[in-house]
């Protein structure tokens, strides 16, 4: 039996990744800040939850003292994301936060989640994952974080102005190659989904949940043989 948890699964990908992974056989704890929300999204599902904010040690300690009681975990994705520069704004014209306006108190918040959120869950969760014969995770991260991408006209990324999101999402890429190095009996991928409808971009996305959601499960159904330390979409690797 496989047991996952899925940070900021309430909602969005990490709702549909929880879905998708209950349905393969695993035992997914829906990880929610917010103990209600969490509540109905896994009685939804026929999943667990546990209360899990990010960018709180404790509550990151009390998630890994639950799950360590209920016997342990196998895959972990990290998921929670926010994208502050795009939602603190006027989503209804699309505009964002860029290099004329970004501030350090923006870059300090949206990393608080995205990076130091995903390195006090990787960190603690690390000894149940070692205990683990089959230990495995994703970060989520995003095409923006390619730098290769965003440096190319050509490139769709290219002409998104953002500074705060990209960055974190690039520094997310750098955690998953210096993890993966350091731990080779783990499998660590960073994943992208996608340009996906959910709140995160006011649902202005372009492709659904169900398709940002496939690259995600695909890297938690991963077998100990399979690919550590890269950067994938649902079409193959992705340059850095
Ligand atoms: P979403 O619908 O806004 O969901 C984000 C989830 O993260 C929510 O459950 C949210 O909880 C949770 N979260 C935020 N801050 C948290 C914190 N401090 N602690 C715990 N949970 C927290 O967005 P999404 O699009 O599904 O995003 C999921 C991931 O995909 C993110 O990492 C995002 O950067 C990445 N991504 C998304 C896209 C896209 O186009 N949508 C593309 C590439 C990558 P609340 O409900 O409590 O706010």
């Amino acid at each position: 039996m496989t047991t996952t948890l899925i940070t900021g699964a309430n909602k969005g990908l990490g709702f549909e990744a929880a879905r998708r992974l209950i349905a393969a056989g695993h035992t997914v704890y829906l990880g929610s800040r917010d103990v209600e929300r969490g509540r109905r999204a896994a009685e939804q599902l026929g999943g667990r939850t546990v209360q899990l904010d990010v960018t709180h040690d404790a509550s990151v300690a009390a998630a890994v003292a639950a799950i360590e009681a209920d016997g342990g975990l196998d895959v972990l994705v990290n998921n929670a994301g926010i994208a502050t520069e795009w939602t603190a704004t006027n989503t209804a014209t699309n505009t964002v936060i860029g290099a004329a306006d970004v501030t350090a108190d923006l870059m300090r918040q949206t990393f608080e989640t995205n990076v130091f959120g995903t390195v006090r869950v990787l960190h603690a969760f690390l000894p149940l994952l070692q205990r683990s014969t089959a230990p495995v995770v994703v970060n989520v991260s995003s095409g923006l974080a390619s730098l290769t991408r965003v440096s190319d006209p050509g490139s769709r990324a290219y002409a998104y102005p953002g500074v705060a999101y990209p960055a974190s999402k690039t520094a997310v890429n750098a955690i998953t190659v210096q993890y993966a190095k350091a731990f080779p009996n783990i499998r660590i991928n960073a994943v992208e989904p996608g340009f996906t409808q959910t709140d995160l971009n006011g649902n202005t996305g372009l492709q659904s949940v169900e398709q940002g959601a496939e690259i995600i499960v695909r890297m938690a159904r991963l077998g100990q043989d399979g690919p550590t330390g890269g950067y994938f979409d649902a079409d193959g690797a992705l340059p850095w």
